[in-house]
């Protein structure tokens, strides 16, 4: 691949106090104009942007041992290859529970011997860098910290893909521009995520975006996700986020499935159970046949 960069934008965007309408060529590594084909994340046990439709499931904190290998046990079960699972979490209260840290990393590590499966969790600061990557097979950068640069520069040396979430308060190019910052350190390897916007309205958690996939599809050659459990806060209405996810284009989806929900120490409000998304699978590939998509 060329590695020329042009790293001024547009003499527009510098002065623009309004953001422009996303065009190709405001992106000079995430933008469809500098690579023709799409971006595919390699994992060890999928691919992702290749056209089919993976889905990433997981609790959304490591609990115990217990708990995370029953998860993935039964997510392997039902064909999942990418198992999502926070070890450090965060949490708008300093008094809830913030994962299990570095025991919740040894237990990804032990999961993950046990099942073969590929993992990714969050990394939250650059000091943990080192850690997350030994057992990480991606690495999330969360919601709150999208526009996080130090963290951004620091996953843009790593030698894995960065799952990057849109902040709720931020716009389509605020994000493009964020994998602009991890890409600029030589990490290419990004997949975009959209996992609700704050908006007026408390029906939802957040308000999931779906227009983000294929409008962020028609700029970028990155891969791109939804995150429905985020965006809704309620499990209910969680499949049909994912249906509407595959409709949209998407690549994927991020959801959050846990045995025992009401249980769960983290959002089991909006966890699914393994069950609920055994059924759901067997919706998905009627609707993904249809679609001439496959999912895995
Ligand atoms: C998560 O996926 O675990 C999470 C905390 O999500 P977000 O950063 O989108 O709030
Ligand atoms: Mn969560």
């Amino acid at each position: 691949m060329d590695t020329e960069v042009p790293l001024t934008t547009s003499p527009d965007m510098q002065s623009c106090s309004v953001e422009p309408l996303l065009e190709p060529d405001g992106y000079p590594l995430a933008g469809r104009s500098r690579i023709r084909a799409d971006t595919v994340i390699q994992l060890p046990s999928l691919q992702m942007g290749d056209g089919g439709f993976a889905i990433i499931a997981g609790p959304c904190a490591i609990e115990s041992y217990e708990q995370f290998r029953e998860t993935v046990i039964a997510l392997k079960a039902l064909g999942i290859r990418l198992i999502r699972g926070g070890a450090f979490k965060p949490r708008t209260s300093p008094y809830s529970f913030q994962g299990l840290h570095h025991e919740g990393l040894a237990i990804i590590a032990q999961v993950k011997a046990e099942t073969g499966l590929a993992f990714v969790t969050e990394l939250m600061s650059p000091e943990l860098v080192e850690d997350v990557v030994a057992v990480a097979d991606a690495v999330q950068i969360g919601s709150r910290n999208m526009q996080n640069f130090p963290l951004l520069r620091a996953a843009g040396h790593l030698s894995k893909p960065v799952l990057l979430k849109r902040g709720f308060g931020n716009t389509l190019h605020e994000l493009l521009m964020a994998a602009e910052y991890v890409m600029n350190e030589g990490n290419e390897q990004v997949m975009l995520c959209e996992r609700g916007i704050r908006t007026f309205d408390p029906a939802q958690r957040n308000t999931l975006d779906l227009m983000a996939a294929p409008i962020l599809k028609s700029v970028t050659h990155l891969p791109v996700i939804v995150d429905p459990s985020h965006a809704l806060g309620k499990r209910e209405f969680v499949p049909a986020a994912i249906k509407a996810a595959l409709a949209v284009g998407a690549d994927g989806v991020l959801v959050e499935v846990h045995p025992q929900p009401e249980a769960a120490l983290v959002d089991g409000r909006q966890s699914i159970t393994p069950e609920t998304l055994s059924l759901l699978l067997a919706e998905l590939r009627g609707l993904a046949d249809v679609l001439g998509r496959e999912i895995f």
